[in-house]
């Protein structure tokens, strides 16, 4: 299910950026961070009691923070934000009083019909009176004060955001044997035609089942006598209104398809080759535990061997850290080898759910042992006893060793190289965990 999403806005300097980092999980756990000419945004998870969501912060903005600011661009900011949000917390500066700017704001605020939290930020003590007028002259609610510096205030805030949100509706029961493939990866890459290539051809079971989910377009199809449930992020991103975005829409969606998918299509336009932006997504498709087939669409247009070399090398520069994701040349626009992209994603799905025998993993670890690769320190000595596959999609490999902070990243490369050469990973992340045993 996809999180709910929190936007937090405000003009610029009232403590937006404080506010987000004092209610994210992890102060340093910015999930994205996309710069552009309108919009400049970092994404946080976040975790209140158990429930999860997803923050933005439209505030880290140097830009925005020069003097002959816009009106116009702090609106469109709050405009959008508000756009993509289940619930607005909105921001002003409680040593400043309501400015012309906040104004602004609250006009946008008021016109999205989404819950709305007033926050007059900068109160850092507590026993400070509000001049409440002021503030409910906004019309956006009753004011909250808070200080995103020291803390208080925040945890009510929380409390009642998290009241705020849609309620979680059962999801229908996932037909277990359907393999759940989000279409990832920039704007125009093509994703929506490769999606609608995919269920033409393969007679498409149930087609625009609205999921449950706000925005979520499942198209169930079957190939081979697999069922597929296909998330399009594209889709999604085309019901909305504001189209001047679509880099940041087709993150947000992502984020939340790739929290459902066992493996994703990342989605590149091979024209373009592989950019920054893809290599982050493949980021994110990793976190999340999802297998990657890397898709490399509009083979059409790759009718030389210059531009075959440059998509080709793109791939082996940009994507170095997940070398072990196929990758398939494809056309949506004529048809060409889309069944490949089926068949890599039924087999990474099978390596993503691959379950490797202890007595297997032990041969290797043998192996490795007899080998002599080892590391040593001083008079320490790394000596991997065993090992045994403790989780699956991804698989989890927890080794027991006599001195686990002897392993560096080398090693555990190393370790990642010997079992994918061993057996058969392709298209899934590993995780390897260590654990002492003397
Ligand atoms: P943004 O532009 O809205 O994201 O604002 P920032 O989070 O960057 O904050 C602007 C300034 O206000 C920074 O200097 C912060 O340290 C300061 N600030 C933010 N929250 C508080 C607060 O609760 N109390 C005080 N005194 N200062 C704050
Ligand atoms: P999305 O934003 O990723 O869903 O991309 P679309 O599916 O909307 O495609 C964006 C543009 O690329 C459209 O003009 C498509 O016709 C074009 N396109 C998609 N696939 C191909 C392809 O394989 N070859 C070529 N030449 N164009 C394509």
């Amino acid at each position: 299910m996809s999180k709910p999403v929190v936007a937090v806005v405000g003009r610029p300097n009232v403590g937006k950026s404080t506010l987000v980092n004092r209610l994210s999980v992890n102060r340093d756990a910015i999930v994205h961070e996309s710069r552009g000419v309108t919009r400049d945004r970092s994404y946080h998870d976040c975790d209140w009691n158990g429930r999860e969501f997803v923050l933005i912060d439209t505030g880290g903005i140097e830009s925005l923070k020069s003097k002959d600011v816009f009106a116009p661009r702090i609106r469109e900011q709050a405009l959008a934000a508000c756009d993509e949000a289940d619930v607005i917390v909105f921001v002003v500066d409680g040593t400043v009083g309501v400015t012309d700017e906040d104004e602004e704001v609250a006009r946008v605020v008021r016109k999205s019909k989404k819950p709305v939290f007033l926050v007059v930020n900068k109160i850092d003590n507590p026993e400070t009176m509000l001049d409440d007028w002021n503030y409910y002259s906004l019309g956006v609610g009753e004011p909250r004060a808070l200080s995103a510096g020291h803390g208080h205030g925040t945890g009510d805030l929380l409390d009642d955001v998290v009241a705020a949100f849609p309620d979680v509706v059962e999801e229908e029961p996932l037909d277990d044997d359907a393999l759940n493939i989000a279409i990832i990866g920039r704007p125009n890459v093509g994703k929506s035609s490769l999606t609608n290539r995919l269920a033409k051809k393969n007679r498409s079971i149930v087609s625009d089942v609205a999921g449950t989910t706000r925005d979520a377009v499942d198209i169930m199809i079957s190939w081979k006598g697999q069922k597929f449930r296909l998330v399009d992020t594209a889709g999604m991103r085309k019901k909305t209104q504001v189209h001047e975005d679509v880099e940041y829409y087709s993150l947000v969606r992502g984020l939340g398809a790739m929290d459902r998918a066992d493996v994703c299509l990342l989605v590149v336009d091979a024209s373009i080759g592989v950019t920054e932006q893809d290599q982050k997504l493949a980021g994110m498709a990793i976190d999340r535990g999802c297998g990657i087939v890397i898709v490399l669409n509009k083979w059409d247009l790759i009718d030389t061997d210059e531009k075959r070399d440059a998509v080709v090398n793109s791939l082996d520069a940009r994507m170095t850290f997940a070398t072990w994701a196929p990758s398939v040349n494809v056309s949506a626009l004529t048809g060409r080898a889309t069944d490949k992209v089926l068949a890599a994603a039924v087999h990474a799905a099978q390596n993503h759910a691959n379950h490797i025998k202890t007595s297997q993993l032990n041969q290797l670890v043998t192996q490795i042992r007899e080998s002599g690769h080892t590391i040593t320190q001083k008079n320490r000595r790394l000596k991997v006893h065993y090992a045994t596959q403790t989780g699956d999609k991804p698989p989890v490999f927890t080794f027991w060793c006599n001195a686990p902070d002897l392993i560096d990243d080398n090693y555990e490369r190393f370790l990642e190289n010997r079992l994918r050469a061993t057996f058969s990973l392709e298209g899934t992340p590993i995780r390897l965990k260590f654990r002492r045993k003397d």
